[in-house]
C-alpha cells in the first residue's frame, strides 16, 4: 500500500467525518520524475490539504493529507505527488466528482450546489475540467452525417450554432453565432478529432444561407439535405406572420376570429382539444388569410407522406404555384410570408427532395430543441455561453465522463 489512513475523526460541530491520510515509504518505489522519469526521493510535505469525498451516511466526509513533494535524483526537479483519490479539480475526490456529475445531468446547477453543500463556482470549475478532458478524447473519425441548427440563447438575442452527429445521435460541437464562420470552426473541430471534411456525405441544414455557403465551400462530397422539421417550421412561422399581418390590417370580424388564436394554428387538427375544435369550427374560415395559410402548412406536411421523391417533387411544384396563385387573389399582400416559404421551397427543391433519398434524420435535430431548453434551465443564472455549451456537452455530447 502506498497510502494509509492515520486517523479518522468526527467533528461534531461541523457534522463532518475527517480521514487523515499519509503516504507510506513504499510510495517512492513507484513515483518517477515527470520530467525525465528519474528516481525520486521525498523532499518535503505541503500544508494540510482537503478533498471533499462522498458522504458517510448524512455526514460530510473529507480527506485531509499533507501531500509529499518528491525530488528527482537526476535533475533535481521538485514536484507535488498526485494522490490517487484526487479528481480533476483540487478540491474534490474522483468519487465525489462522478457523483456531482450524475446530479448535474438531473438538476440545475444551483440545486446541485444546494444538495451537496458546495459553492457553484467550485462545481462549475470541476465541470469545465471534466468536460474539457473528455472532449479532448472525443473521436469523430467515422462521422458522415451531420446536422446543424441555430438555437437562441435568449429570446431574439444571442445564438448558438449546434452541430450534431446524426448517426450516433450526439452533439459534436457548439459555438456562439450563426454565420458562415461557425461552419469553419466546426470543420476545424471535426478534423482535430480525427474526422475529415470530405468524409461528410450528408449535411442537414436549416435553409439559412450562412451554413449553406460554408458547406458548399468546404465539403465537396456533402449532399445538403433540408430537414423536414425545418421546412415545416418555416411554414408554421409563416402562418403566425400571416395571422399577425391580418390582425393589423383589421376588417369585419377579423379581431373576434383571430384574437388569442395562435395556438389553434400551431397545432395539427388531430391534436386539438375539444374546446379548440369548437373554437375553430366557429371561426368563419372562408375569407381568412390565416385559415388559408394554415391549410397550406397542412398540405405541405402531407406532401412529406409521399412515397417517392418524384411524387413529392411533383406535389411540391404544384404547392408552390397554388400558394402564389392564392396570394395574388388577396389584397394587401397578407400572405407574403407564405409566398416567401414557397420561394424557399422552389429554390431549395433538390435539398428538400434529398430527404427521400437519405431517409429520416430529423428526429434528433427536432429533439435537440427540447434538450437545449433543458440545458438552459440547468445553467440558469449563468450568463456566459461557455457555461451553456459545457452543460450541453455534458447532457448531449455522449462524452466518456466518469460514471458513478
Ligand atoms: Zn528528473
Amino acid at each position: 500500500m502506498n497510502w494509509e489512513v492515520m486517523a479518522n475523526r468526527f467533528e461534531r460541530e461541523r457534522g463532518a467525518v475527517l480521514l487523515e491520510i499519509r503516504e507510506t515509504a513504499r510510495l517512492w518505489e513507484s513515483v518517477r520524475c515527470p520530467e525525465d522519469g528519474g528516481f525520486v526521493f521525498c523532499y518535503d510535505h505541503t500544508e494540510a490539504l482537503t478533498w471533499r469525498h462522498l458522504n458517510v451516511f448524512q455526514h460530510r466526509c473529507e480527506i485531509t493529507c499533507r501531500l509529499p513533494r518528491g525530488k528527482c535524483r537526476q535533475c533535481g526537479h521538485v514536484f507535488r505527488v498526485r494522490p490517487p483519490w484526487e479528481g480533476l479539480s483540487t478540491h474534490f475526490t474522483k468519487e465525489f466528482e462522478a457523483f456531482a456529475l450524475l446530479l448535474m445531468r438531473e438538476m440545475p446547477m444551483s440545486k446541485v450546489a444546494e444538495v451537496v453543500g458546495e459553492t457553484d463556482t467550485r462545481l462549475w470549475r470541476m465541470l469545465f475540467r471534466q468536460v474539457d478532458a473528455a472532449y479532448a478524447e472525443a473521436d469523430f473519425s467515422n462521422v458522415c452525417c451531420v446536422g446543424v441548427d441555430e438555437l437562441s440563447v435568449r429570446k431574439g438575442h444571442a445564438y448558438v450554432s449546434v452541430f450534431a452527429d446524426l448517426v450516433k445521435k450526439r452533439v459534436m460541437f457548439a459555438t456562439e453565432g450563426k454565420d458562415h464562420t461557425t461552419w469553419e470552426a466546426f470543420v476545424a473541430a471535426l478534423e482535430q478529432h480525427n474526422g475529415h471534411r470530405h468524409a461528410l456525405t450528408q449535411v442537414s441544414l436549416d435553409m439559412s444561407p450562412a451554413y449553406l455557403k460554408g458547406v458548399k465551400e468546404t465539403c465537396r462530397n456533402a449532399q445538403v439535405v433540408f430537414d423536414k422539421f425545418h421546412v415545416i417550421a418555416h411554414a408554421g412561422q409563416a402562418v403566425d406572420e400571416v395571422r399577425r399581418a391580418e390582425l393589423r390590417a383589421g376588417g369585419a370580424g377579423v379581431w373576434a376570429a383571430l384574437r388569442r388564436s395562435q395556438w389553434l394554428w400551431r397545432k395539427n387538427p388531430e391534436n386539438l382539444t375539444e374546446s379548440e375544435q369548437a373554437r375553430l369550427a366557429k371561426i368563419d374560415q372562408k375569407n381568412l388569410c390565416t385559415a388559408k395559410a394554415y391549410q397550406m402548412r397542412l398540405v405541405l406536411q402531407d406532401i412529406y407522406r409521399s412515397a417517392t421523391a418524384t411524387e413529392a417533387g411533383r406535389r411540391l411544384r404544384v404547392w408552390v404555384r397554388w400558394v402564389r396563385w392564392v396570394a395574388r387573389t388577396h389584397p394587401k399582400n397578407l400572405l407574403r410570408a407564405m409566398v416567401k416559404v414557397a420561394d424557399l421551397v422552389e429554390n431549395h427543391l433538390a435539398g428538400i427532395l434529398a430527404h427521400w433519398k437519405w431517409g429520416l434524420t430529423n428526429a434528433f435535430m427536432e429533439g435537440l430543441n427540447s434538450v437545449f431548453s433543458a440545458t438552459k434551465r440547468k445553467a440558469r443564472g449563468y450568463r456566459s455561453t461557455t457555461h451553456l455549451i459545457t452543460m450541453l456537452y455534458l447532457v448531449a455530447g455522449k462524452l466518456r465522463l466518469p460514471q458513478f
